[in-house]
């Protein structure tokens, strides 16, 4: 029995993109985009599935307030904070970094101030001190008298993975037989939970530089999940996507962003989605997925994360349009 609760209202919609994929080199009925972006709780996107999974444990365990973490435009911390307005709860978000080094006033920022989050910021640190520090503001609370429920990064534990189960699941009965899933991977558990609903020859996952071993990440959460080991080197994951670095830009992602823009009207962001379509582009022309194969693109959401890097995007566009037309 689980305490899964339900945040949205499922499935979300598979949709064909014939322009993109004739674009791309792809046959015009080779390519569909699962919607994931268009999760119905605050703005949508794939942390949702998870926290299906991980604030109902939250409030089987008589949870009043949510704690997790992330960079300051994480979109797992935004969807947190509005899990927990629906429900009713508290929640803190621990951040790296000050308030007025983190672009405040821009993208998830802002929805999390509508969502009532309280925001601790935790200086710079590792990984491992942000964690630290998430676990200090549990206790702190816990000492106040409030019951603290710590959610991990990305809410990529095995239970939250299991909400990707599920999503791989619902897109097996939306289209069976599907060649190949193209998803970004960032905290991982996205990808585990894909691979233990579709196997792992049909998952590529394109990291984007959130963690610094991609497939040994996805490989001990698909292990944890499936309750089997995972050899990481058996796993589809490329890495040519992270560019300079997980906050800049790179140029490959600005093409694919603005090919999936002109071409079907979807919008990409340029920290996940825009490298996860990057890297199908790049699997089709180095022979990877190929033409006739059922290629599916998890559109995973991201949108406000758009709006936390908007001036480098728009210049990086405005110069382009110049160029080509000079
Ligand atoms: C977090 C995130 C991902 C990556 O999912 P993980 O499960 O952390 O690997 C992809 N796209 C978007 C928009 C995200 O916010």
């Amino acid at each position: 029995m689980s305490d899964k609760i339900t945040l949205s209202t499922w499935p979300t919609p598979l949709e064909p993109l014939p322009r993109l994929a004739a674009a791309i080199g792809l046959g015009e009925n080779d390519l569909w985009i699962k919607r994931d972006d268009l999760i119905g709780l605050g703005g949508g996107g794939n942390k949702v599935r998870k926290l299906e999974w991980t604030v109902g444990a939250a409030l089987a365990e008589g949870a009043d307030t949510l704690v997790t973490t992330g960079a300051a435009q994480s979109n797992h911390a935004r969807l947190t904070a509005a899990a927990a307005a629906r429900l009713g709860l508290d929640v803190v978000l621990v951040f790296p970094g000050t308030p007025d080094g983190a672009a405040g006033g821009s993208g998830n920022l802002v929805l999390d101030g509508l969502f009532g989050a309280r925001i601790h910021w935790a200086g710079d640190g590792t990984p491992s001190e942000l964690a630290g520090a998430a676990e200090e503001v549990c206790r702190e609370l816990a000492r106040e008298g409030a019951h603290p429920y710590l959610i991990p990064f990305g809410g990529s534990s095995p239970l939250g993975a299991r909400g990707y189960v599920e999503g791989g699941e619902e897109l097996r009965t939306q289209l069976p037989d599907v060649d190949h899933v193209v998803v970004a991977l960032g905290s991982g558990g996205t990808m585990a939970g894909l691979i233990g609903a579709l196997g792992a020859e049909r998952v590529l996952g394109v990291h984007c530089g959130a963690v610094a071993e991609p497939a040994a990440t996805v490989a001990d959460l698909a292990g944890a999940l499936m309750g089997r080991p995972v050899v990481p080197g058996t796993l589809r994951v490329r890495t040519d996507q992270v560019g300079a670095a997980y906050g800049v830009l790179h140029e490959p992602v600005l093409e694919a962003m603005r090919t999936a823009a002109a071409t079907e009207g979807i919008v990409l962001d340029p920290v996940y989605t825009g490298r996860a379509m990057a890297g199908l582009i790049a699997a089709v022309r180095d022979g990877d997925i190929r033409r006739g194969q059922r290629t599916v693109f998890l559109h995973t959401g991201g949108l406000p994360g758009l709006f936390g890097h908007a001036e480098a995007v728009h210049r990086s566009v405005a110069a382009l349009r110049s160029h080509r037309s000079g």
